[in-house]
């Protein structure tokens, strides 16, 4: 048995890929941060079930799709990190026409299954770089759209491997925001819901104890061909918008009632500001990249600084649209 499984894994009777200390930096877009203590990645659905089964009521669990969302601070993760991009990648087309996409399975390879079956609706997902799991976790959306207005039901799994059938009805959903109307983990209750309009300082999230592992998603029939110029269109729409040559999370901030964050970030002067290896972007004043060897720190300090600088001269409060989670690392440990 590896050093970083707790003992209570038998992992002889698991099929995924269990490893410890991963630097979460490999799997996360900012390519910063700390590391988990444990990671597993399933095989499947039914290998992921096995591990909740067997998972210890104490581990804290994190899932994880491709941290594209995500800021891991330096300290790293207890617990285990529950990888499923790579994991549930499953997506076929069902006979009432609906697309059944596992919670692995990339924004931008479900558009183009949508469009190579002639269905639209789904190109916006084409420049998401994040799993379905996580656009259902965000209500992820761009150009107009969001992944919950093509939702008929979901599939989910609590931590003790019981799996549910859900729908949107069973959710607050709103602008990047998600959340399990009952009481609970992961409801309003224990900090997981926001109400529209308003962030939580980070972190946050209480870690979930209800995930994502499957979607059923209804498109319009239409030309897949249009769907592909589509796609190829929003695609060169951001190359031209975001700084996609450096490291980064997308939006930082949630754009507020009736304005643009990135707009109230320039008109403060913060384009091109940096702490350490972390800097607004020059193209878009609301994504941060790192320029090369930024630490989890610099982007959370940034973040702050630029919150602080926003309120101090808008009046105007800025929430963060990326989850940040993890320990601090202590003062005088290391970088
Ligand atoms: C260049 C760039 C452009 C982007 N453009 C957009 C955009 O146009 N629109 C937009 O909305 N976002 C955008 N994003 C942000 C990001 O891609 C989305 O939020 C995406 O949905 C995150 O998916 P993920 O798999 O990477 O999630 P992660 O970053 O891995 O996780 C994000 C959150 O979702 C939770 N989560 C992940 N998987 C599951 C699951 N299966 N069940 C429950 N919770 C889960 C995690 O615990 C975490 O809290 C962009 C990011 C980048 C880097």
């Amino acid at each position: 048995m590896n050093m970083s499984e707790p003992k209570q894994f038998k992992t002889e009777d698991l099929r995924g890929e269990m490893s410890g200390g991963v630097p979460m930096s490999r799997h996360t877009s900012w390519r910063a941060g700390g590391a988990a203590e444990r990671m597993y990645q399933p095989a499947d659905l039914d290998d992921l079930l096995a591990f909740l089964r067997q998972l210890p009521p104490e581990e804290p669990l994190h899932v994880v799709g491709l941290g594209s969302n995500l800021l891991v601070r330096d300290g790293g993760l207890h617990g285990t990190v529950l990888l499923l991009h790579g994991a549930l990648g499953e997506l076929r087309l069902e006979a009432d026409g609906s697309v059944y996409a596992e919670a692995g399975v990339p924004g931008a390879k479900l558009a183009r299954f949508a469009a190579l079956h002639n269905l639209r609706g789904a190109e916006f997902c084409a420049g998401i770089p994040g799993t379905v799991g996580g656009m259902l976790a965000m209500n992820a959306g761009c150009y107009g759209s969001e992944i919950w207005e093509k939702v008929l039901r979901v599939q989910t799994v609590d931590r003790s491997g019981e799996v549910r059938m859900r729908t949107a009805e069973d959710y607050e959903i709103g602008y990047r925001h998600v959340a399990l109307k009952e009481k609970g983990e992961g409801g309003r209750e224990k900090g997981g819901a926001v109400p529209e309009g308003f962030t939580l300082p980070s972190p946050p999230f209480s870690l979930p104890q209800e995930f994502f592992v499957a979607a059923w998603l209804k498109f319009e029939a239409g030309d897949g061909a249009i769907a592909r110029q589509e796609i190829r269109a929003l695609l060169a729409k951001r190359i031209a918008s975001q700084p996609l040559n450096l490291p980064n999370a997308g939006s930082v901030f949630r754009n507020p009632p009736g304005d643009h964050a990135a707009r109230l970030i320039q008109q403060c002067g913060l384009k091109g500001r940096r702490i350490g290896g972390a800097q607004v972007s020059e193209k878009h004043a609301n994504f941060i990249v790192n320029t090369g060897e930024a630490t989890a720190a610099d982007i959370e300090n940034l973040i702050d600084e630029v919150r602080a600088v926003v309120r101090q001269q808008t009046g105007i409060d800025l929430h963060p649209e990326v989850r940040i989670i993890g320990e601090k690392r202590e003062v005088g440990n290391g970088k």
